[in-house]
């Protein structure tokens, strides 16, 4: 008997880290739809990014390569010989749609090839739009609009209902991006973690400043105490319960359609947030856990058991082969990609395998042109520092192009407080290889400058997101 081919849906929600979920061990209940797709599927403990910034983790994601070989670092575009899993599933039968809120994930840097349909909600009402137009501004006065997820879900359920072919199966790109910088999620969600006591403990305006833009830290030499590192916690953590309320509803709408078990769905996120550890805000120049360690669920009822935990060293590549195999289509494996079929990876011995990512050395367009033109600025020296680590077993490795090294043991370091250089050999030998044979491996791929200013939505979008 022929099984007919599953749905799939990808979720990426940009900026989520992995240990702010309550599935993955958080103190708050910040995420409990998503804990019961885990509950339901299998939670990948070990899931790393290659990258910490969306386009080059999205391209990972969505090519199965890592950014030395997809090439989207900068303000690059994928390159027109990468097929992405979008266009190999829609090549193979598939109706494939997608569903953006930020600019770096759409049709500017080529991920949006191979989608029938490929809504960018970022853009918002059109002018036409009058009477919606009214109606939202009202609702963003009174504090109940948020960044994107409601306006998603509408559309999917839209698409869903009016523009999927039933004979055929569908693949579906989410992206959420609430839980990313400006962190002010809707009422009744806001406020729900940052107390009035813990309001009155701190300065408000600067909290806001910092919840808008986390990148003034390092522009503006803001330092923050305890209370206020506490403050915009709760404020991301308020996003994050946001945005896994509407993953609860769509979930809610896939069973009502009687959809959900018979799809592949995962969640994942491009790269996580600093909340001050090392000092550190945003997601720029670290490759520090709170940044590369990403959520990853797999929910497929007719292959995969419930209520699992793999703590299989995984990454974003991985997805494009788990896909495709799924999918029905051999294509993953002609493409020469370093990413393994996850579904292997859950049943052999996998630990061997060491894990890639990179910070290529980008000074953040915000932190640009506030310097405006200052040369010699500390900030750019930092920011154009290149990092590379290498993750195997518990240990870790972060290079630099400044030839400094640190390495961690996780199991005994989590918060990678104590530098092991100089004291484990043969370990750091063994990863400084590997590190430098994956750098050696990169393609060069051929790819073009994609960022055209002259747009004035795009240039209102990126200004939002805190990118000028
Ligand atoms: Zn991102």
């Amino acid at each position: 008997m022929i099984m007919k081919r599953p749905n799939i849906i990808l979720i990426s929600i940009d900026t989520l880290r992995a240990d702010h979920l309550s599935c993955y061990g958080y103190e708050r209940i910040t995420t409990p739809h998503i804990d019961r797709l885990a509950g339901e599927g299998v939670l990948f403990t070990n899931a790393y990014s290659t990258a910490v910034w969306t386009p080059p983790a999205h391209a990972s994601m969505l090519t199965g390569l890592y950014p030395n070989a997809h090439g989207v670092i900068h303000q690059n575009r994928l390159g027109d010989d990468f097929p992405t899993v979008a266009e190999i599933l829609q090549r193979s039968g598939y109706q494939t749609a997608g569903f953006v809120n930020n600019s770096q994930v759409g049709e500017l840097v080529g991920l949006s090839r191979g989608h029938d349909d490929f809504y960018e909600i970022w853009r918002g009402l059109s002018k036409e739009q009058i009477v919606k137009r009214a109606i939202y501004n009202a609702r963003r006065f009174a504090g109940y609009t948020d960044h994107g997820a409601s306006e998603t879900n509408k559309l999917i359920f839209h698409w869903l209902t009016k523009k999927w072919k039933r004979g055929k199966p569908f693949y579906m790109f989410i992206h959420h991006i609430d839980a990313h910088n400006p962190l002010k999620a809707p009422r009744p969600f806001r406020f729900k973690y940052l107390t009035e006591s813990l309001r009155k403990q701190v300065d408000m305006a600067k909290i806001w400043k910092i919840a808008d833009n986390p990148l003034v830290c390092f522009t503006d030499d803001l330092e923050l105490n305890e209370a206020e590192i506490e403050a915009v916690t709760c404020l991301y953590d308020e996003e994050i319960n946001y945005v896994d309320c509407k993953i609860g509803e769509l979930v809610d709408y896939l069973a009502h359609m009687k959809l959900l078990d018979h799809s592949l769905l995962i969640v994942t996120a491009d790269h996580g947030e600093h909340l001050g550890e090392h000092n550190l805000y945003s997601h720029v120049a670290s490759l520090y856990e709170p940044i590369v360690h990403i959520p990853l669920i797999l929910r497929y009822p007719r292959e995969l058991a419930s209520e699992a935990a793999s703590d299989q060293p995984v990454q974003h590549i991985d997805l494009l082969p788990t896909i495709l195999e799924v999918g029905g289509s051999d294509e993953g494996y002609k493409l020469n990609g370093a990413g393994r079929n996850l579904f292997e990876c859950l049943n052999g011995e996998e630990a061997s395998r060491i894990l890639f990512a990179e910070w290529e050395g980008r000074i953040p367009y915000f932190v640009r042109n506030k310097l405006q033109g200052v040369r010699n600025h500390p900030l750019v020296e930092r920011f154009r520092n290149q990092l590379w680590m290498a993750r195997w077993g518990s240990f870790k490795l972060i290079a630099d192009s400044k030839g400094h090294f640190e390495l961690y043991n996780l199991d005994e370091d989590p918060q990678e407080q104590v530098n092991l250089y100089g004291k484990a050999s043969t370990i750091f030998d063994q990863l400084r290889n590997a590190l430098e044979d994956w750098r050696n491996s990169g393609a060069s791929p051929v790819t073009s400058r994609s960022y055209d200013y002259e747009d004035e939505t795009l240039r209102k979008h990126l200004k939002a997101l805190g990118y000028l």
